[in-house]
C-alpha cells in the first residue's frame, strides 16, 4: 500500500525532496489498537487540548507534505500539542460534496498506522502516537506520507494530494476556526431539502468493522451519527465509488411518516444487518430506533422518571442527571445495537425539523450539558430555551422534577397520565390494602435492569430474600400496551 515515490516536503518553510520509508507497519490489522496514557509518547489535540482534520477539493494540488511548528521529537514525553490535519485534494471528477466522506477517512488512515491511535472527528480529534512507535522512529513527515498514499491507493479518482500536518499553537487557532466555518457551511447545505423530496436515501456501513449489524440511514433529514458525513455527502460518495461502503437506498414506500419508516430502508437495514435488524424508524429514540455504532456525536436517553430526554454529548465529562456519565450510556447503546429509549445521533440532528420527531422532538428535551445547549441554541423552540436544564441548574432526578414543575415545562403536562401511558391500569387489586399498612413486600429473587439506580450498564443487581419498603406501594394490573401501525 506504501509506495516510496519521491516527493517534496516542506519542514517549516524549507523544501526538499525525501525518499520516505515508514519505520513502522500500515495496515487494517493496526486498526482498534488503543494507546494508554502510560504508553503515550504525546498526544496531539484531544478533549484537554485543541484541533481539527480537513478535507479540501482544490483544483490544484502538487503532491506536498508540510510541517508547521514541532516535529514529536521536539514534543516532551507526555505532553500534549494543538494539531491539525489539512489535506488537500485534486482530480479532475472530484466535487466539493466529496470533502466530508474523504475527510472521514482520515480516522482509518491514522489507525491503520501501529502505535497511532485516532479518536472522533472534525475539530473534536483526539490522537496518540505511541512511546514505542516513536522510538522505532515515526515522525509526521512519515504521518502525511501514508495520508497521501492511502488516499491515492484507495481513490484513483485522486491525483494529487497536499498534507499540511500544524503544531504551531496559533497557527492551529486561526485554521480552526476557518474549518469550523466550512463544518457549518456544509451541514447547513441540506436545511431546504427534506425526505419527502427525494426518492433516494442513503446507507454507510464503514463501522461494521467493530460494529457489525450497525448500518447508518442518512437523509436530508438526518445526517450520519458520527456528523462527518450528510445527505450531500453521501450522494458524491456513492456516485463516485458505487462499490465503497455508501450505497443509495431506494426510499419505497413511506410506513409512517411521524416515526420516518420506510419500505426501503427497512429491506436495505435487514440486508446490510445480516438480518439481525429488521426494520428501524428514522425519527425515534422509543420506537424501534436506527441502531448505534460508537462514534456518535450525542446520545438521546429516555429519562422515565420526568418522562423526557436527556442529551450528552462527547466532550461532557460529567454526569448526567441520570448518575452516570457519556461512557457509560454509550456502553449500553454502540456495537450496532437497537436499544429503545436510546440513540446516538450528530450534533447536526438536533437541527433538524424532524429531530425525534416521533417522540415529542424538542417537547421532550428536559437536560442537556450547558455547552451543548449554546452550541445547538439557535435550533431550541424560543419558549423552551428556559425550560431545558443543564448541569448547572440540577444534578439529580429529584432537581429535574423540582426544575420542571417550576418551569412548567411541557412533560408536566404527561405526568398524571404518565402510568396509563406505560399501559398501567390504575384499577386496584384485591389485597391492596394489606400491603398498604406494612408497606412493604419480600421477594425471594429479584433483579434490577441495568442502569438501574445509575450503575454502570454492564453491571446486573440480584437481590435474594428483600424486602421492600416504601413510602407507599401501589399495585396496578398491567394492561396491553396500544399496539402502534
Ligand atoms: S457512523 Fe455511520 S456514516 Fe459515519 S462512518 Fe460510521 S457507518 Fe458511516
Ligand atoms: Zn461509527
Amino acid at each position: 500500500m506504501i509506495n516510496n515515490d519521491n516527493f517534496s516536503i516542506i519542514n517549516n518553510g524549507e523544501k526538499m525532496a525525501e525518499n520516505i520509508e515508514i519505520p513502522v507497519s500500515v495496515g487494517p490489522m493496526n486498526e482498534g489498537e488503543r494507546v494508554r496514557g502510560p504508553d503515550m509518547q504525546v498526544e496531539l489535540a484531544g478533549p484537554k487540548s485543541y484541533g481539527f482534520e480537513l478535507v479540501k477539493v482544490v483544483d490544484k494540488a502538487s503532491d506536498e507534505i508540510s510541517i508547521v511548528g514541532k516535529d514529536l521529537d521536539g514534543m516532551e514525553e507526555g505532553s500534549r500539542t494543538p494539531f491539525a490535519v489539512i489535506v488537500n485534494v485534486g482530480g479532475e471528477s472530484l466535487e466539493e460534496d466529496l470533502e466530508g466522506v474523504l475527510e472521514r477517512r482520515i480516522h482509518e488512515i491514522f489507525n491503520y498506522i501501529e502505535g497511532v491511535m485516532h479518536l472522533n472527528q472534525r475539530d473534536s480529534v483526539w490522537i496518540r502516537i505511541s512511546k514505542d512507535t516513536y522510538s522505532k522512529g515515526l515522525r509526521l513527515k512519515h504521518i502525511g506520507k501514508v495520508i497521501q498514499d492511502i488516499y491515492k491507493a484507495e481513490f484513483p479518482f485522486i491525483k494529487h494530494v497536499d498534507v499540511k500536518l500544524i503544531t504551531e499553537p496559533d497557527i492551529v487557532k486561526e485554521e480552526l476556526e476557518k474549518a469550523r466555518k466550512i463544518y457549518t457551511d456544509r451541514d447547513e447545505k441540506t436545511k431546504n431539502l427534506h425526505e419527502e423530496d427525494v426518492d433516494t436515501f442513503y446507507g454507510c456501513i464503514m463501522c461494521q468493522s467493530f460494529a457489525p449489524t450497525h448500518v447508518c440511514v442518512i437523509t436530508p433529514d438526518k445526517p450520519a451519527l458520527c456528523g462527518g458525513i450528510n445527505y450531500f455527502d453521501a450522494r458524491a460518495a456513492a456516485k463516485i465509488d458505487p462499490e465503497g461502503p455508501i450505497f443509495e437506498v431506494p426510499k419505497g414506500e413511506c410506513l409512517d411518516e411521524k416515526l420516518g419508516i420506510y419500505e426501503g430502508v427497512n429491506n436495505i437495514v435487514q440486508e446490510k444487518s445480516g438480518g439481525a435488524i429488521k426494520e428501524f424508524a428514522l425519527h425515534s429514540v422509543m420506537d424501534i430506533p436506527s441502531t448505534s455504532c460508537g462514534c456518535f456525536e450525542a446520545i438521546t436517553f429516555y429519562i422515565p422518571e420526568v418522562d423526557g430526554f436527556g442529551i450528552v454529548d462527547r466532550s461532557y465529562k460529567g454526569e448526567t442527571p441520570i448518575g452516570v456519565p457519556f461512557s457509560a450510556l454509550a456502553g449500553q447503546c454502540s456495537g450496532g445495537k437497537q436499544v429503545e429509549g436510546f440513540c446516538g445521533m450528530s450534533i447536526a440532528y438536533m437541527k433538524s425539523p424532524k429531530f425525534f420527531q416521533a417522540d415529542g422532538g424538542w417537547n421532550r428535551v428536559v437536560w442537556l450539558p450547558k455547552e451543548l445547549k449554546e452550541k445547538v441554541n439557535d435550533a431550541i423552540p424560543e419558549e423552551l430555551k428556559d425550560k431545558i436544564a443543564t448541569e448547572e441548574d440540577i444534578s439529580n432526578i429529584t432537581e429535574l422534577q423540582e426544575f420542571l414543575k417550576n418551569k412548567n415545562h411541557p412533560v408536566v403536562e404527561n405526568w398524571g397520565s404518565m402510568e396509563e401511558e406505560v399501559g398501567m391500569d390504575e384499577e386496584e387489586v384485591e389485597g391492596e390494602e394489606s400491603y398498604d399498612e406494612e408497606n412493604e413486600i419480600s421477594v425471594s429473587t429479584m433483579s434490577l435492569h441495568s442502569g438501574f439506580g445509575g450503575l454502570p450498564s454492564n453491571v446486573k443487581i440480584i437481590l435474594k430474600n428483600a424486602t421492600i419498603k416504601a413510602e407507599k406501594i401501589i399495585i396496578m394490573k398491567e394492561t396491553e400496551k396500544p399496539k402502534k401501525k
